[in-house]
């Protein structure tokens, strides 16, 4: 899971979560995400592991008035979503955080599970992907790709063929540009829409 900071230069900085237990909070007028035990802070973040899914994050409010996610007051814990926006509001500063589900791609041998198992095969070509080959797997869908310099399966097409996601070796996902000190609401907006529409589905 990433958190997106904006930082003193004027950009979203991604800051990828370890699975560790993480402090929000506000320092030097904005938002940070420290495991600094003596920083005060607004919210407590929690590593929260399934069978399924990499690990996500609990956020336990300790200041629920100067907290809001996408928009809303908590009145207790949330298991975070993919861009969840995070609003933190105190007499020291103030700022905006999004929480992203994302993890990069990256290059690496292959290893296929310890336990035997099918083999795996490339998602483009077709073909096994053997142990020790140069590959990705896409963060989005876990199909793997070949990356090898003769068979670069992964960069063969701007778009991963599983789920569409880029192949760019970059983040997928990114806010909004910040304009005047406000970041450009349409990203917010979306995720308040589908927390609204979710939350309705959950009757
Ligand atoms: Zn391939
Ligand atoms: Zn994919």
């Amino acid at each position: 899971m990433v958190i997106w900071i904006f930082d003193q230069s004027g950009m979203w900085q991604p800051i990828e979560l370890q699975g560790t237990p993480m402090k929000l909070g506000v320092q030097d007028g904005r938002p940070m995400v420290t495991s600094d035990g003596r920083a005060a802070s607004l919210g407590l973040l929690y590593p929260w592991r399934d069978r399924f899914t990499a690990t996500r994050y609990v956020l336990f409010p300790l200041e629920q008035e100067m907290l809001r996610v996408n928009g809303r007051r908590l009145f207790g814990h949330r298991l975070l979503r993919d861009r969840d926006e995070v609003a933190l509001r105190c007499p020291t500063g103030s700022g905006t955080v999004f929480f992203t589900e994302e993890s990069l791609p990256r290059v690496v041998a292959f290893k296929s599970s310890p336990g035997g198992g099918p083999p795996t095969f490339c998602f483009r070509c077709k073909t096994k992907v053997e142990d020790a080959q140069l590959s990705v797997l896409c963060p989005r869908c876990k199909f793997w790709y070949h990356e090898m310099q003769e068979r670069s399966c992964w960069s063969y097409d701007k778009e991963c063929a599983g789920c569409h996601r880029t192949t760019a070796m970059d983040y997928a996902w990114k806010p909004e540009p910040v304009i005047n000190g406000q970041v450009a609401t349409l990203a917010a907006r979306m995720a308040r829409r589908r927390a609204a529409t979710s939350e309705q589905s959950r009757g």
